[in-house]
């Protein structure tokens, strides 16, 4: 029989035990055995974080968001092998496609991120804050990669995506990944990070695999080390408690079991396209991957006088779905993961059925389509209804992981709010309704229990991404029973992997340090126009003193009629009394402007457009015959990484201060130029 391989330490290893077999959902076949049996754990981290970390680390976020794009190219050519082998864990084509493609799109996802960091790497949080009055001493954050691994213990529920929604992230922030997936599901993650491996475009070190079990990989995590897991909350809260976990201050992120809720608003009556929408989201969430989904949807909270019409409608959707072969077109539900978790299921249910009745769907009889009922792990979707949901608790507490959910009644949107925060801490909740008071009213009391929350109405449903899907971009946890934990989020999910760190000292040296122009620190005066610079030329701090400029009575009043800008301030001097104006004052734009006008090297050269402008700021008003010079320094280079052949550029962003005749500060603004680049420095 096939064992399963290890990739650790840089090597494809077989453990040395007798091996667990893993079986196919569908036909009861052994898949292959999982054998992790005589694997060092204390050396596979310590070889993550030496040899996968260091050359990690160095990288700049660009250079690790170019490195997950090529490996999503790379992967996405590999897709039908994956697919497959993805059957054998029950999951038909859409499953599949969840997972598989759904993996992919997290590397491109978080590739993109790469462009909100800096052309470094490290990163540079939030502004400057000044501690002095004097200017001289001030502080930043820095967020620097953790010098450990992150060890990911994942579900048996998406064995791709689950690995890489977790790994793309600690990849962008610079930190090497061990991946421990569910023993049962292990031989598709396998498949996938024998592509990986055998594509050569992760630094070594950076992807170590444990097919299998690994009970004591925790026993020597230390502080730099991240943990995430998902899984069933009991193990979830055994893994959290472990003495390294708590002695070394491990971050660990947990995202476990969760009753998510969806709620039909009492507008959403049948006839209405909100009520379709919820018939078919919940059907939707109880039937993809065999309902086996952290975000399925298992408690239906519905008003209390359209309780029958929900379960007839749901009944009637759910007739619909075809059971059996997943590589059937037919086919609308394929398998749960193993017999033993139907087991799991039914006795759950069993649960559930104590208090609640069998609305639809029955435990012990299935009918399939080309496949064998009792060699594969079949269950049938299954409605419970409960009646009573503010007394009999069971059903805010069982989670059965299949095809199942409890549709339970609400008399008025409190009561429904309230059920919902029953749940003690739900990765998402849905309200279907096309009153916008009543989403308003929901979400804002709901979200205390809530990691994600959609509001489905005819416009959202358009382009919906809908109840169940985690998107890279948004934040994927929930508090309480849900783990309290969270991942994704984009930028955030990032950060969990990097340190910050309050930086203090005087702002030339926090210049040097954040790769930020920072006021008051000492300008480096440019030998020649700053505009004159290729890209790789220029440096934060790079300076030009400007000559001066007195704005005359005509200039304002040209200023209005070029621009059709004819504010009183400029244009009416007998409207000034009791105003914030003492004279004819200048427009901010012409201001701005006139500061163009004196930095502004007019030659052709290096600097090819005006990007735009930012935090501008008008500190006093400026009078006809004020006169006033310019700062232009520049303050961060932004690398675009545009494979624009022909011309490769950068953003240069320069910090624009205007005094006035005293030295006096009395504008400032950020302007950005695309500036030529020597050579191109990206090769995609
Ligand atoms: P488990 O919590 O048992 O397993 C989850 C992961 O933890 C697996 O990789 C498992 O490895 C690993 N694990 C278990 N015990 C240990 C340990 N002592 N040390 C290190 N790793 C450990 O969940 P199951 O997969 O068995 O699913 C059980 C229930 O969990 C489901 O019925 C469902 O209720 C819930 N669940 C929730 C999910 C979610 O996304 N929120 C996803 C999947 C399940 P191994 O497989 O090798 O035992």
């Amino acid at each position: 029989m096939k064992k399963l391989q290890n990739y650790v330490t840089g090597q494809w290893l077989e453990g040395k035990g007798e091996g667990v077999p893993m079986f196919d959902a569908i036909t009861g076949e052994i898949v292959g055995l999982s054998d992790t049996e005589g694997l060092d754990f204390a050396e596979i981290l310590q070889y993550g974080r030496t040899k996968g970390g260091e050359k990690l680390r160095k990288m700049t976020f660009q250079e690790r968001g170019n490195m997950l794009k090529k490996l999503a190219l790379y992967l996405v050519k590999k897709k039908a092998d994956f697919y497959e082998l993805s059957y054998r864990t029950g999951a038909t084509k859409v499953d599949s496609w969840i997972d598989i493609e759904g993996g992919f799109g997290n590397l491109f996802a978080n590739a993109s991120l790469r462009k909100l960091f800096p052309n470094q790497s490290y990163h540079v949080e939030g502004d400057a804050i000044d501690l002095s009055r004097g200017g001289r001493f001030m502080a930043h954050h820095i967020m620097v990669p953790k010098r450990g691994v992150a060890i990911h213990i994942n579900a048996f529920n998406f064995p791709v995506w689950g690995m890489l929604e977790k790994c793309a992230v600690n990849w962008m922030a610079g930190v090497p990944a061990v991946v421990k997936p569910a023993t049962n599901t292990s031989f598709l993650t396998e498949a996938v990070v024998r592509e990986i491996i055998a594509s050569g475009i992760l630094p070594e070190g950076a992807l170590q695999l444990i097919s299998g079990s690994a009970r004591t990989i925790l026993d020597t995590v230390d502080s730099q080390d991240v943990v995430t897991f998902t899984g069933s909350a009991s193990t979830g809260r055994l893994l959290k408690s472990h003495k390294r976990i708590i002695n070394e201050s491990v971050p660990f992120t947990m995202e476990a079991d969760s009753l998510n809720a969806s709620i039909l608003g009492e507008d959403a009556i049948p006839g209405t396209p909100e009520f379709d929408l919820f018939i078919k989201e919940v059907r939707k969430e109880m039937t993809v991957k065999c309902g086996q989904k952290c975000t399925a949807i298992r408690r239906v909270i519905v008003p209390q006088n359209l309780v029958e019409d929900v379960q007839i409608a749901l009944g009637k959707a759910l007739d619909k779905i075809t059971i059996g072969d997943p590589r059937l077109k037919e086919v609308r539900m394929g398998a749960l993961v193993s017999k033993d978790q139907v087991t799991e299921v039914r006795d759950r249910v069993q649960e559930l059925a104590k208090t609640a009745s069998i609305v639809y769907g029955d435990l012990d009889k299935i009918e399939t389509i080309g496949a064998d009922a009792k060699k594969g792990a079949f269950l049938s979707p299954i409605l419970l209804r409960e009646d009573n949901p503010f007394k009999n608790l069971s059903v805010h507490e069982t989670e059965a992981f299949g095809p199942v959910s409890t549709i339970m009644p609400y008399k008025n949107l409190e009561e429904a709010i309230t059920l919902a925060q029953m749940g003690k801490g739900s990765l998402v909740s849905s309200i279907a309704t096309n009153d916008d008071n009543i989403a308003k009213e929901y979400v804002i009391n709901a979200a205390s229990h809530h990691g994600r929350i959609l509001v489905l109405n005819r416009e959202s449903a358009k382009e919906s991404t809908g109840h169940g899907s985690p998107l890279p971009s948004l934040v994927h946890g929930g508090p309480g029973r849900a783990g309290g934990g969270e991942e994704m989020g984009g930028m955030r999910g990032i950060k969990h992997y990097l340190q910050r760190t309050a930086i203090q000292g005087s702002p030339t040296t926090l210049t040097e340090i954040t790769g930020i122009y920072q006021p008051n620190a000492a300008y480096k005066e440019a030998e020649m126009h700053p505009f004159k610079y290729h890209w790789e030329d220029i440096e934060p701090g790079m300076s030009l003193k400007t000559h001066k400029r007195t704005f005359t009575d005509t200039d304002i009043i040209n200023f209005a009629n070029l621009t059709w800008d004819h504010f009183y301030a400029h244009t009416d001097i007998t409207s000034l009394d009791g105003s914030i104006f003492e004279k004819r004052t200048a427009h901010g734009y012409f201001i701005i402007s006139a500061a163009a006008g004196l930095f502004v090297y007019p030659n052709k050269g290096p600097v090819s457009a005006n990007y735009g402008l930012e935090e501008c700021r008008f500190l006093r008003p400026l009078y006809h015959n004020d006169t006033v010079y310019v700062r232009l320094t520049c303050k961060q280079k932004v690398d675009r990484d545009v494979a624009s052949a022909e011309h490769p550029s950068g953003i240069v962003k320069w910090f624009v201060e205007v005094f006035d005749a005293e030295d006096e500060l009395v504008a400032v603004a950020t302007i950005l130029t695309m500036v030529q680049k020597k050579q191109e420095v990206f090769v995609e």
